[in-house]
């Protein structure tokens, strides 16, 4: 980590300075809600209340939106708290009402530090009241907790991301992040809780059983699932997947076939099944 980082570390207060691996900095932002493009362009809004994640998924586009080099390959070790997210949000003039955010498109907002800072929580309090319309992008099953905030939204959404069914090849993308089952389990919670889920399998990573997968997908009652590849290519809004990911599909065997099969599998057993972007449109648009 270079002195930079370093300096915002100790600069903190309330923050922790660390969690495990991942060192924590407080800074001020100029900003809370972005105006939504490209891949997001379905959007009004993206909201991220952290810059960086500490989940550090290899295959993480996000990684390469960080501000300089070092940044970049040390995703998953720095997480910026925006301390000043709430009060911009509440100061901001802008009728929201009716106005789509999607929370959040660089970040997890409900990694392991917002258990500590209830950042979100206080966010979505002020969304609700402001008659947004909301996407929750998450992995995490943290997002349970505000089951009841996430229930005044008149248009909400929460999507869930599973990637595979195996917990080694989990371990091997995504060795910071919950269980698959803590996440099944986390999606089954909120969509029985009358809230509209969707699971993003994004990027579908080896699968070990398609058709049990598809089962086990099934069961938590989701209205939609979407599936993704890679994104191996350069692109202007969507950068390359990493490096290291790429050499671990390579090693497991994973390639465009045997994701090919295995959407066919997961598209013959779950209703709702979108590929892409088109998965990524809001569920209150896909039903005008
Ligand atoms: S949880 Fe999302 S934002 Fe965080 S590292 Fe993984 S893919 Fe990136």
């Amino acid at each position: 980590m270079n002195s930079q980082l370093r300096f915002f570390a100790e600069d903190a207060d309330s923050v922790p300075v660390s969690l495990g691996r991942t060192r924590f900095v407080t800074r001020e932002a100029r900003s809370i809600l972005t105006k939504a493009s490209g891949f997001m362009a379905g959007y009004d809004f993206t909201l991220n209340p952290y810059s960086g994640c500490a989940y550090g998924c290899t295959y993480c586009y996000a990684a390469f939106f960080a501000h300089d080099e070092e940044r970049r390959d040390a995703w998953g070790e720095w997480v910026e708290v925006k301390q000043n997210a709430v009060e911009l949000l509440q100061r901001m003039r802008t009728d929201l009402n009716c106005k789509t955010v999607y929370m959040s498109s660089v970040t997890d907002p409900y990694q392991l530090i917002e258990r500590r800072l209830g950042m979100v929580r206080r966010l979505l309090k002020i969304l609700a009241s402001r008659g947004v319309r909301l996407v929750v992008q998450t992995r995490s099953p943290l997002v349970t907790r505000d089951i009841d905030l996430l229930s005044r939204f008149e248009a909400v959404q929460v999507n869930i991301t599973v990637t595979t069914d195996s917990e080694e090849v989990r371990k091997a993308f995504e060795p910071d992040c919950p269980p698959n089952k803590a996440r099944l389990d986390a999606a089954r919670t909120v969509a029985s809780a009358g809230i509209p889920t969707v699971i993003t399998m994004t990027p579908l990573l080896p699968v070990a059983d398609a058709a049990g997968f598809s089962r086990d997908l099934l069961q938590v009652g989701a209205i939609r699932y979407v599936v993704q590849p890679f994104h191996a290519e350069k692109g202007r809004f969507i950068r390359g997947t990493r490096d290291a990911a790429l050499q671990i599909t390579s090693s497991m065997g994973w390639d465009e076939y045997s994701y090919a099969a295995t959407v066919k599998m997961l598209r013959e057993h779950l209703p709702g099944v979108r590929e892409g972007q088109e998965g990524f449109v809001p569920i209150w648009l896909q039903e005008q």
